[in-house]
């Protein structure tokens, strides 16, 4: 049901302290308010055991402090987590935990849905319904840290925007969100630990380079003619390769930072020898690695998993050229690995 007060956590920090000034609260509350929601995981006013009794009843008078409902968790053998959350409205979102040596890293939505429609993804072909406001963001982070403390495990170490939807496509929400996750105020995590994902939206590209947020940026590159990307990648037919290895140029990179490209390696697609050595030849110039992701089926998909053989082949090319590239595995493969599935399950099961 969604709440006639307004959620306290819809308030950037510059509103909330603007906002307590006008109750006539002292504007230093919001440090002691952000702190109570995100270090030490208050869900009511009255646990902020620093702020008058008369200014908690105050606040709980005029807002609402509601988090995401956790619909669904899976856990797969190799460790990595799924949580489907439940928006006010009754969108559904997820968010994947995944450890890795000593990280952990939440890969979180901006988007319920996505309108880039990759042929390759599952959230592609499920539609687009909205953009997630920037603590619906934010809350993915919140609420996951929030369930590995109730745990006892270690916390959340890195950040990626590659969950559901293009987060580009969302960039003042994505941006707003950023600033929670990496405020000491707040979340507390390291610009440095955050990665945003993108399919290419070249303007803004651009606009986060100006922005002047310290985060990493990733590129889900895919294809190494334009024949071949308008085919699996429709942004590609606005924002064709050059354009946006141009982008990816011009993107001001912190020193010692790289741009991350992804390569998800469809079967008889864009995974051929030829495939690498022109990849090869067109990241020349720009600091970077690969990432290599053999395509992970879902039922119905039309593109198949290449063989191990030609995804060592295709890693070797590049290697061979001094490219750093991994091997990235999906993760999480029992529980329904690619981005979507999960929603996809869940709504499955409710029809
Ligand atoms: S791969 Fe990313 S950008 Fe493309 S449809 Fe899926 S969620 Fe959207």
């Amino acid at each position: 049901m969604i709440s006639e007060k307004k959620s306290i956590k819809r308030l950037t920090f510059d509103e909330l302290q603007a906002t307590l000034e006008i109750m006539g609260l002292r504007g230093y509350r919001a440090g002691q308010i952000t702190s109570w929601i995100y270090q030490h995981y208050a869900v009511t006013f009255e646990e902020m055991t620093n702020i008058a009794k008369g200014e908690r009843d105050q606040l709980a008078a005029a807002f609402s402090l509601p988090a995401p409902s956790l619909l669904q968790a899976e856990r797969s053998s190799d460790g990595t987590r799924k949580f489907l959350f439940g928006l006010e409205d009754g969108h559904a979102i997820e968010s994947v935990l995944i450890p890795d040596d000593d990280r952990l890293t939440l890969c979180i939505s901006s988007q319920v849905g996505c309108q880039q429609a990759c042929r390759f993804c599952l959230t592609g072909q499920g539609g687009f319904a909205r953009n997630l406001l920037f603590y619906e963001i934010s809350d993915q982070v919140l609420e996951v840290s929030r369930i590995l403390r109730n745990e006892g495990s270690r916390g959340i170490t890195n950040i990626v925007l590659m969950g559901m939807g293009e987060p580009l496509a969302n960039l003042e929400e994505v941006l707003k969100a950023v600033r929670i996750i990496t405020s000491d105020r707040a979340l507390g995590i390291s610009g440095r630990r955050i990665t945003l994902s993108t399919d290419g939206l070249v303007p803004e590209i651009d606009a986060l380079g100006r922005a002047g947020v310290k985060v990493n940026l990733a590129v889900s590159l895919n294809a190494t003619t334009d024949e071949t990307r308008d085919r699996i990648m429709p942004v590609n037919r606005r924002y064709p390769l050059m354009e946006l290895l141009a982008a990816c140029k011009r993107f001001p990179l912190e020193p010692r930072r790289r741009i991350t490209f992804e390569y998800v390696l469809l079967k008889g697609i864009n995974d051929s020898e030829d495939d690498a050595l022109r990849l090869a030849r067109l990241l020349k110039g720009i600091k970077c690695k690969v990432n290599l992701i053999p395509f992970n089926p879902f039922p119905g998909s039309e593109f198949k998993r290449p063989v191990d053989i030609s995804v060592k082949r295709f890693q070797k090319i590049l290697q061979d050229r001094h490219y750093t590239v991994l091997v990235r595995e999906s993760r999480g493969r029992d529980i329904s690995a690619a981005c979507g599935q999960l929603r996809e399950r869940a709504s499955a099961g409710r029809h």
